[in-house]
């Protein structure tokens, strides 16, 4: 049993990132197996060094200890993403999006009925259409541009897919309701999707734990390994930790932060209590 912990250094760990990390280390210790950490720090420009030394104080005062080192850190990976993306392109499934956010909400704005998925407004395929010269005419020009996923062509390729959930129960994997999902973005040779996918096979997860919010991209990540042939985990999506207001917590709730919880005198076992964590 191998799970992981995988946060973004782009802030520092609330009550919710604690129930997250509790989660994916008891199901490892529970039989015996390895919790991991990963740092997902693909969005350079918003990662941060202090984040990462934070996140490890707190998850050492927690008591939740990580194998490694080495903690594998994704802007360390981008040759083994872009692998991932050729093959892809040499069998058609991706396309160059020259379009930007503006344009796309333009398109949408203007067309009689814009289909939604989970993420809000689909992609209308602008250019989808595009020839390969065009595209590879725009490309040799420096035009910048995303890699998008052809997703009806990935369906029909990838047919029916299940998955489970140990809350959720069996799912079948419904990418298509995302549209033609971007894999690599135009400042960023991958994405949360494909790092995320490849990363867990690579670190050899067997148990996929996170908030529920993240429950419908798991639809795009069985597909994606389905299309890459990687293996495939189960899943725990687990509640969100709210504040007094029922709000999902976030990096900006400054007094939910294991820092200022830690500093104020809380103790772990009351952290325990509060997240509904049974005693240790
Ligand atoms: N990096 C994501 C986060 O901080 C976690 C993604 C995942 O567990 O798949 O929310």
């Amino acid at each position: 049993m191998i799970t992981r912990f995988a946060p973004s250094p782009t802030g520092l760990l609330h009550l919710g990132h604690a129930y997250a990390a509790w989660i994916a280390w008891e199901a490892a210790r529970r039989e015996g197996g390895t919790f991991l950490l990963r740092w997902e720090d693909i969005d350079q420009t918003r990662c941060r060094q202090e984040f990462e030394t934070a996140t490890l104080a707190d998850l050492d005062w927690l008591g939740l200890h990580h194998a490694g080192p080495p903690i594998m850190r994704q802007s360390e990976r981008f040759p083994i993403y872009r692998a991932a993306l050729d093959s892809l392109r040499s069998r058609d499934l991706l396309y160059p999006c020259f379009c930007t956010r503006r344009e796309i909400q333009r398109e949408i704005a203007n067309a009689d009925a814009a289909p939604h998925g989970p993420d809000g407004p689909l992609y209308p395929g602008t250019c989808r259409q595009l020839s390969a010269e065009e595209a590879g005419d725009r490309i040799a020009e420096g035009q910048p541009h995303a890699w998008r996923l052809r997703m009806d062509a990935a369906c029909q390729i990838a047919g029916s897919l299940q998955w489970r959930d140990l809350e959720h129960g069996a799912q079948t994997a419904q990418p298509e309701l995302f549209g033609d999902v971007v894999l690599a973005r135009k400042d960023t040779p991958t994405s949360y999707h494909l790092a995320v996918t490849i990363d867990d096979a690579d670190q050899g997860i067997a148990l996929v734990t996170r908030g529920v919010d993240l429950l419908p991209a798991t639809h795009i990540h069985r597909l994606l390994q389905a299309l890459l042939d990687l293996p495939v985990p189960r899943w725990h999506h687990h509640r969100l930790i709210c504040n007094a207001k029922g709000v999902r917590l976030a990096k900006r709730d400054a007094a939910m932060t294991l820092r200022t919880l830690r500093e104020n005198g809380t103790t772990v076992e009351e952290i325990r209590a509060r997240l509904a964590l049974p005693k240790n």
